[in-house]
């Protein structure tokens, strides 16, 4: 990969509200990827409200919505996906479907539930995350000696300093092994709410991850 860029930081808005936390509206991290051969490849398009910031990062980079080639999803929460109609020349990957957003047309891959797609992109691989959503997936891919896990909701920072993963998710167990096996397989990680995690923040979030514990 000759680079791995965030084009939209992420935002939150949690206001607490006696024991309620309104979430909304939140906006995921955008990544962009490009790769030596010149594709260009957008992880999550973040939420509604955020078009406008999302074209001036990649414009930024000299590139229009139209010049991306794939956008993946990590996850159908809308904080991450809701942009993605933008991408009018890119093909569409997310779990169990890939859509061509010019025509409209959709095909399921894989010849089981649980094969990912391939989309031919050297040094880039994209796997299954399951456990915050049943459809999440996550991206590794190789960046100037560095091995990036782009995950989305797959790792989230704020859960790990808690300790403890909601009951909520679609699978508290599952979502703590695929933590582990990210933090244990990369050196830099972007996550959907907390952007970069690399460094001696790494280490201390991998380190507080040995504690994490499942169920309310
Ligand atoms: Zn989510």
């Amino acid at each position: 990969m000759k680079s791995i860029d965030i084009i939209l930081p992420p935002d939150r808005k949690d206001t607490p509200e006696g024991d309620i936390k309104l979430s909304y509206p939140n906006c995921a991290t955008a990544t962009l990827l490009q790769t030596e051969d010149g594709k260009r490849i957008l992880f999550d398009t973040g939420a509604f409200g955020y078009a406008d910031k999302l074209v001036k990062g990649l414009k930024t980079r000299n590139l229009r919505p139209e010049d991306i080639n794939y956008v993946i999803l990590s996850h159908a929460h809308f904080d991450h996906n809701a942009n993605a109609y933008l991408f009018k020349n890119a093909q569409l990957i997310q779990d169990k479907w890939l859509i061509d957003i010019a025509t409209g047309k959709t095909r399921k891959f894989g010849k089981e539930y649980h094969e990912t797609p391939h989309i031919g992109v050297n040094g880039l691989k994209i796997i299954h995350t399951p456990g915050h959503t049943e459809d999440s997936i996550s991206v590794l891919a190789e960046c100037h000696g560095n091995t990036y896990a782009i995950v989305g909701d797959a790792i989230k920072a704020s859960l790990i300093k808690k300790g403890n993963i909601p009951g909520s998710y679609s699978n508290p167990e599952q979502y703590l092994e695929n933590m582990k096996m990210l933090f244990s397989i990369a050196d830099i990680i972007i996550t959907g709410e907390d952007g970069i995690i690399e460094g001696t923040n790494f280490k201390d979030i991998k380190e507080l991850l040995r504690t994490v514990t499942t169920g309310d």
